[in-house]
């Protein structure tokens, strides 16, 4: 196996606060520690994401940079550490074996899938706050000055409410929900805000909202 999957497996496997656990590092009511890699009085260091970083230091990055660093290691031998003391099984200094293989490539599908549908909800968020700001500004002003975007925000206010609330922080069940119904919710913020280079959303995308009126 190349050493950068051995790398990544290995950081799939165990996360840096794992791996700070496993060497008496617990997290305080925080989620902090302290930090080994320089005089910490105060608990410096914290967990995000599978990597650690000192607040206080800077030092940072993955379970191998972590221990590589507390035991004065190289990365490999890192590796070789946390494999031994948390069992993780890597196929480090044997070659994989086709079904390892198999469960390397499976590893790999999923990780992929998991940054499309992360990309995917990051645009998606960024284009669900538009559309409710569209609402939001319309609602400021009498309702005869709104044009059919703002009617249809304002109509739709609580169900885009309801998809971003639930992209940012609902669960992955009804994330997927919205996902599988992707295109729907994409048609409809286009029709509010025009962001996606449809020919039908171009109309007034950046200039002013009101239509008429006022000269
Ligand atoms: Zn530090």
């Amino acid at each position: 196996m190349p050493l950068n999957d051995l790398f990544q497996l290995c950081r799939e496997r165990v996360t840096a606060e794992e791996a700070a656990r496993y060497y008496g590092y617990v997290p305080d009511r925080r989620g902090k520690v302290l930090c080994p890699f320089h005089p910490d009085r105060h608990p410096s260091l914290s967990f995000h994401r599978g990597n650690f970083r000192c607040w206080s230091c800077g030092a940072a990055g993955s379970a191998i940079d972590f221990s590589a660093r507390l035991f004065g290691l190289a990365p490999l031998d890192a590796v070789r550490k946390l494999n031994e003391d948390l069992g993780l099984d890597l196929p480090v200094d044997r070659a994989a074996g086709p079904e390892e293989r198999e469960r390397a490539r499976r590893e790999a599908e999923l990780r992929e899938t998991r940054k499309i549908f992360e990309e995917w909800r990051q645009t998606m968020l960024t284009r669900l706050c538009a559309a409710i700001r569209t609402g939001n500004v319309a609602l400021r002003r009498p309702m005869e000055d709104w044009d059919p975007k703002e009617c249809l925000a304002v109509r739709e206010q609580a169900r885009l409410e309801w998809y971003a609330a639930t992209l940012e922080a609902g669960d992955r069940e009804e994330q997927m929900e919205i996902f599988r119904r992707r295109k729907e919710v994409g048609r409809l913020c286009t029709r509010i805000s025009g962001d996606t280079g449809d020919p039908a959303g171009t109309d007034g995308r950046n200039g002013p909202r009101r239509r008429s009126g006022a000269a």
